[in-house]
């Protein structure tokens, strides 16, 4: 049995109003990734760690996500990038902060994780040990897409708080949020999960501000029954452990629906929305979210899903 489901971010209020002109691409890009790491991991090609961190480097390079090229500007303007992963085995774990001279974050998590030691690493110091370890070098310009640079100017010009223009439909369509960081999680042949997520964060975030993604316990989480990746508004998956919490709940031996669900429920009220992906050990996959729309896929042993709203895309529909 072998599980990949991904998600490219959650985000937006009220009701579902239907794809923009650029989700067929982002549709396009979770497809590929999809097929491509789904039968490399049901080939046995791939354990999970390594399935995780392929599929958040294929989604880090397709700029309509926040993450990688494309990834949402800060408060100066500039491209700032956080990461985790961790694998559920052995519970190692790597993550960065702050980045901005690496094409793929995830990468150089994964070096902190095979480094054994330690956990995390931040910003020239964390560049540095990734480019030393092969992780390929950009100039932080070419992170910088023109759409992040509309999306970033709208929300200098309106003097938005940080985020606004993530969160806020009125503000933006959702073609020019900043919504889109990325996350994969995957159960290997072995009965092994891994997790990865990887971010730019919010638009306007303030210098030095760290969303949960690289925490691990809050964005991304595995041990030996569940993976997990979160994407919403980062504070209020921190303060509440979210992914950790969801594996918590589901050792408690409720269904993944309902531990999915406590988590939700808990970021809700201290302004946090978003939506999780994860998958256990076991065989089961989730990925719901309480926002407008959360991009998302799942391969499940050949069968392909993907859904932006509420419903699946028909995917027959779409050229590929
Ligand atoms: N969780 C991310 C952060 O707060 C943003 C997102 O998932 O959209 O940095």
């Amino acid at each position: 049995m072998t599980i990949l489901a991904i998600h490219g971010g959650a985000g937006g209020d009220g009701e579902w109003r239907g794809l923009t002109a650029l989700d067929p691409e982002r549709v396009q890009c979770m497809k590929r990734v999809l097929e491509s790491i789904g039968s490399s991991l049901e080939s046995g090609t791939l354990s999970a760690l390594e399935a995780v961190t392929q599929a958040v480097e294929l989604m880090e390079d397709e700029p309509l996500f926040n993450a990688g090229i494309g990834s949402v500007l800060d408060e100066d303007g500039t491209v700032t990038m956080d990461a985790s992963i961790m694998n559920g085995k052995d519970g190692a774990a790597g993550s960065v902060v702050n980045v901005r001279r690496i094409r793929h974050p995830i990468r150089a998590a994964n070096a902190i994780l095979k480094q054994g030691w330690p956990v995390m690493l931040n910003s020239e110091a964390a560049d540095n040990f990734a480019i030393q370890n092969g992780v390929e070098a950009v100039e932080p310009s070419w992170l910088i897409t023109e759409l992040r640079q509309k999306q970033w100017n709208l929300w200098k010009e309106k003097s938005a708080r940080p985020g606004a223009t993530d969160e806020d439909d009125s503000v933006l369509d959702h073609d020019l949020e900043g919504m889109g960081t990325v996350g994969a999680v995957a159960l290997d042949r072995n009965g092994n999960v891994a997790a990865a997520t990887s971010t730019g964060g919010m638009t306007g975030k303030p210098k030095g501000r760290i969303g949960d993604t690289p925490i691990i316990g809050a964005g991304t989480w595995a041990d030996s029954n569940i993976a997990v990746s979160c994407t919403g508004v980062g504070e209020a998956f921190i303060r509440t452990c979210a992914a950790h919490r969801l594996a918590m709940r589901y050792d408690t031996g409720i269904s993944l629906h309902d531990a999915c669900q406590d988590v939700l429920n808990a970021v809700e009220p201290i302004g946090g929305r978003g939506g999780v992906i994860a998958v256990t050990a076991d065989g089961n996959v989730a990925t719901p979210f309480q926002t407008m729309l959360m991009y998302r896929g799942v391969w499940n042993n050949g069968d392909l899903s993907i859904g932006i709203g509420p419903n699946d895309v028909d995917l027959d529909s779409m050229d590929s």
